[in-house]
């Protein structure tokens, strides 16, 4: 897998769930790109899987980088929420293994040459399909749950979403602690 985390939550805490999410659901992480940022504003996770053989952007100092099938952007919560509890911070954590394995759903069809599907295109004069009818979509959500179910049971995960949890609080607690400096 190669990383571009421009967060501020350590590779060692979000690579371990990258990596479980992409083996789920059956994709080969070793050469996929994952570009991960940090949300103004959201506070749940989002997520998008691009088809490409290779990417050339700023973050890789304008060279070609080759991927392995794909590359998945991921954009986590920024903390600056109010009242974050523990309980709050293992969803948060959870939302961000569950669109991991969504997009790494779409990276596992892109490799085996199930990409988009024509008519999901918007056709001229036509929309295209909502979202939701859409096969790649619906593959893509049928993996992830079958794999969070597995998931759901293996002590990997568990401590891997419990690690960015206890981050996540940490964050949030930091940035309440800014705040009241501030108001003092
Ligand atoms: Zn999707």
């Amino acid at each position: 897998m190669k990383l571009y985390n421009r967060t501020k939550c350590p590779d060692e805490i979000l690579q371990p769930l990258l990596r479980i999410a992409g083996q789920s659901v059956g994709a080969h992480t070793a050469g996929v790109i994952v570009i991960l940022s940090q949300g103004r504003y959201r506070r749940e996770s989002g997520g998008h899987a691009h088809s490409a053989s290779a990417i050339k952007r700023s973050f890789t100092a304008n060279r070609w980088v080759r991927t392995d099938g794909g590359y998945v952007t991921i954009t986590i919560p920024n903390m600056q929420g109010t009242d974050y509890r523990s309980k709050d911070a293992v969803d948060l954590a959870f939302a961000f293994l569950r669109i991991a394995a969504h997009e790494f759903g779409h990276i596992r069809d892109m490799q085996r040459g199930l990409g988009l599907m024509p008519w999901s295109k918007a056709q001229p004069g036509k929309r295209r399909p909502r979202w939701a009818v859409r096969p790649e979509e619906i593959r893509a959500v049928n993996y992830t749950d079958d794999a969070l179910d597995k998931l759901r049971r293996t002590r990997a995960a568990d401590d891997a979403v419990l690690a960015l949890a206890e981050w996540f609080e940490k964050a949030a607690q930091h940035f309440a602690c800014l705040l009241q400096n501030f108001a003092v």
